[in-house]
């Protein structure tokens, strides 16, 4: 399927956006996923327009709510690959809850998180990551919050893959993005991406080391004390100008949650329900077999 008309984004020139959705665009493939394979559900803000640039199934959620519909879709059809996007106000804040139980659960899933370190749409208020002391409209005189540290809260809430990228190198976020996808369970992504209309201040633009690939990090991801530790320094290091990113924690071996429900019979590994074109479309309701065989 091609679309007649190729929508083109409307983000502010510059924006990290576009990092995210080249991306994506180039990991989507390497997974050999095809657009009909694929759902994009996205929350509110710059970071919702992502499904209307891809070439996939999309859902643009309300504020902070894309990863329970991820979740649903997921459970309805375990055979699509679900992506779920949304900013750091989005995903952070409103959705805050979401993201705590949906990584304790371990559902099946790559959720991106913006992290531009402000609310870009509504024109740049201060957000769960926005630095102490980020002058804003709702906080003139600077923010006396102390920033939420997304990898920490990420690993001990329980998700199953944590990794950090940043919009200014598309080519490391698509190996990560790629490795996200492939992982069978919850994969979190923060992904820094500049805002140069509303956070001129953001330390995303300044080099950064892989930790993956940098002598200076021998450390390895399946320990969790190690990505602990190296969190915690990360969270520190990002707001004193110093980036870190790569893959911070991956568990290969724990099921995800939509395993552990077929294990025990209480989910089908077939869609609850498809829909099949051939000439006349049909439908045919597997849900309803699954009915009859669990009374
Ligand atoms: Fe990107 Fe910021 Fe513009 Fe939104 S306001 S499109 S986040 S640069």
């Amino acid at each position: 399927y091609t679309p007649e008309i190729e929508p083109q984004p409307t983000w502010c020139p510059g924006c990290g956006d576009f990092g995210v959705l080249k991306a994506l665009k180039g990991a989507l493939p390497e997974v050999g996923r095809t657009p009909e394979e694929t759902l994009l559900v996205t929350g509110i803000g710059c970071s919702g327009k992502l499904n209307s640039y891809l070439d996939s199934y999309g859902f643009h959620t309300i504020h902070g709510r894309s990863l329970p519909v991820a979740r649903a879709a997921k459970l309805a059809n375990p055979g699509v690959e679900v992506v779920a996007a949304g900013g750091d106000g989005d995903g952070y804040g409103i959705g805050g809850n979401h993201f705590m139980h949906t990584a304790r659960e371990n559902h099946d899933m790559t959720y991106i998180v913006f992290n531009n370190e402000i609310f870009g749409l509504t024109k740049g208020q201060t957000s769960p990551t926005s630095p102490k002391g980020h002058k804003s409209k709702t906080q003139p005189h600077g923010s006396a919050k102390t920033p939420i540290r997304p990898l920490s809260l990420s690993l001990t809430s329980g998700a199953s893959f944590v990794a950090r990228t940043a919009a200014v190198n598309p080519n490391q976020a698509q190996r990560i993005l790629k490795e996200a996808m492939e992982h069978d369970g919850f994969a979190h992504i923060d992904f820094l991406t500049q805002c140069p209309t509303w956070n001129k201040d953001a330390k995303q633009y300044v080099p950064y080391t892989d930790i993956n690939e940098s002598d200076d990090y021998d450390f390895d991801p399946t320990n969790r004390a190690d990505a602990q530790e190296l969190m915690r320094e990360t969270e520190d290091k990002l707001y004193e100008g110093e980036v870190l990113t790569g893959v911070y924690y991956r568990e290969d071996d724990r099921p995800s949650y939509q395993q552990e429900k077929q294990e025990i019979g209480e989910m089908p590994d077939e869609p609850l329900a498809e829909r099949y074109f051939d000439g006349d479309y049909e439908w045919e309701r597997s849900y309803d077999n699954f009915i009859d065989k669990h009374k």
